[in-house]
């Protein structure tokens, strides 16, 4: 019970910012798991009522309210609708490290956080084990997608359809890279992401062959930990922390102007979360965190504001492509027209807006493991509005994004090809 009260006090620290809600309801319509539950507590309202109750004592059930908190995609949608600006996302991220904390991690989550996604060797050697041994249980569904299932590996997975893993990930591949400023007199550091380097490889290739083509230098250690999102999400500030140090200590070794990724949800936590767990650390790394905010820059957004590439006329018979928002980039970044801009670049392709193009996939990370059948329903809602854009490819600049609605077209037999805004272009300049 005393443990109870010390939880509630640490939640009592959140009342300044849990009482700018003013329970107007609005955060309700645009929250995609609402519009598949109808459940209040599946709404930030809610959420937010379930803390305020838990810290005033009229709640004592922490359990309920941990997995209250993790029914979230942690979109934004609700903050980007909020009408006095509560800080929603900053509530529920305090709120998870507290209540998280209180109920406890699991110990196979505390290894992947805390061991696999800190130690470069060690998650790197896990996925050159498990490419080819995952090749024994998934076979390949779907030939227009590329993608493959794993009935055996149902209870996990469920029925999703996914790109197979590499057997040459990107920093094998590519390896270290530290080349100097060419015609563009700019340096910058890459961030492929996790998925960027062990999955979208060929995303990842791209990224790099459009910085070249436009004399970019590039500084890319063989290998980054993971940007700390899962953990952050899971409450897990020491698994942040262990992750967090080594990629801070790879950049400092180098000397770049911006840092780029490929990666809505990692460009928004380097950008929003980084500078608030770095001092954590230490002052230094606090202050050099604080530094990197300013430099860190979506691929769109540098192409687009920083390189400021002109796009050229559209031509006759030009693919048609329409875009997703990822939630990251367009509600937390504010990265709306540059990837649109970006795929206008070339002339190759004739752009079309689709409905709801800001509306949440439904991936979410982990959610979409634990929360399976909400994330394929909101998935089927955002593969409904691709295929009634006419589109034959649906682009976007988050591979989390590209993983959930390419798994939702190839479940349904849907031609419509998935590609990251950059490839799209990278495949243009060999035209
Ligand atoms: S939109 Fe904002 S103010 Fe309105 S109920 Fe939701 S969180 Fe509260
Ligand atoms: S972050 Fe997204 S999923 Fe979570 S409560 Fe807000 S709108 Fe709903």
């Amino acid at each position: 019970m005393s443990d109870l009260k010390e939880l509630a006090k640490k939640l009592e620290s959140l009342d300044d910012q849990i009482i700018s809600c003013m329970k107007c309801g609005l955060c309700q319509p645009v929250c995609p798991i609402f519009n598949s539950t109808m459940q209040e507590a599946d709404v930030a309202r809610g959420k937010l009522a379930l803390i305020d109750n838990l810290s005033k004592h009229i709640l004592t059930d922490a359990d309920e309210l941990a997995e209250k908190l993790e029914r979230c995609l942690m979109c934004g949608s609700c903050q980007a609708a909020c009408p006095p600006g509560v800080e929603i996302m900053d509530i529920f991220m305090k709120a998870r490290e507290v209540v998280f904390g209180y109920v406890g991690l699991s110990i196979i989550k505390k290894f992947i956080f805390r061991q696999m996604l800190a130690k470069t060797w060690l998650f790197n050697t896990a996925m050159r084990i498990g490419a080819p041994l995952s090749r024994l249980v998934f076979w390949k569904t779907n030939k227009d997608h590329g993608t493959y299932s794993a009935p055996l590996l149902s209870p996990i997975i469920g029925k999703r359809h996914v790109r197979p893993l590499p057997l040459t990930p990107l920093h094998v591949a590519v390896g270290a890279m530290d080349t100097k400023a060419g015609s563009s007199g700019i340096k910058v550091a890459f961030f492929s992401g996790c998925v960027g380097d062990k999955m979208y490889v060929d995303m990842s290739k791209a990224c790099l062959k459009v910085l070249d083509h436009h004399g970019v230098g590039v500084y890319m250690p063989k290998s980054f930990p993971c940007c700390g999102l899962p953990a952050i999400v899971s409450g897990d500030a020491d698994g942040v922390l262990k992750q967090l140090k080594p990629s801070l200590d790879l950049l400092m070794q180098g000397e770049f102007d911006y840092l780029i990724t490929p990666c809505g949800s990692c460009t928004a936590t380097l950008k929003e979360f980084w500078p608030k767990y770095a001092p954590r650390l230490s002052e230094e790394y606090g202050a050099y965190a604080k530094e990197l905010e300013h430099k860190v820059m979506d691929i769109n957004a540098f192409l687009i504001n920083v390189l400021k590439i002109e796009s050229k006329p559209t031509k006759a018979g030009a693919v048609k492509v329409t875009y997703h928002d990822s939630c990251h980039l367009r509600k937390s970044l504010g990265v709306i027209s540059e990837p649109r801009k970006v795929i206008g670049l070339s002339g190759e392709y004739e752009f079309i807006e689709m409905a709801n193009a800001e509306k949440c996939c439904g991936s979410g990370g982990s959610f979409s493991l634990a929360y399976h059948d909400i994330s394929l329903d909101i998935g089927m809602r955002k593969r409904q509005d691709v295929t009634e854009s006419g589109a034959e490819i649906v682009a976007m600049g988050c591979p989390a994004c590209m993983i959930q609605i390419e798994d939702v077209l190839s479940q349904k037999g849907d031609k419509v090809r998935v590609k990251h805004t950059i490839e799209l272009y990278a495949e243009s300049l060999d035209k």
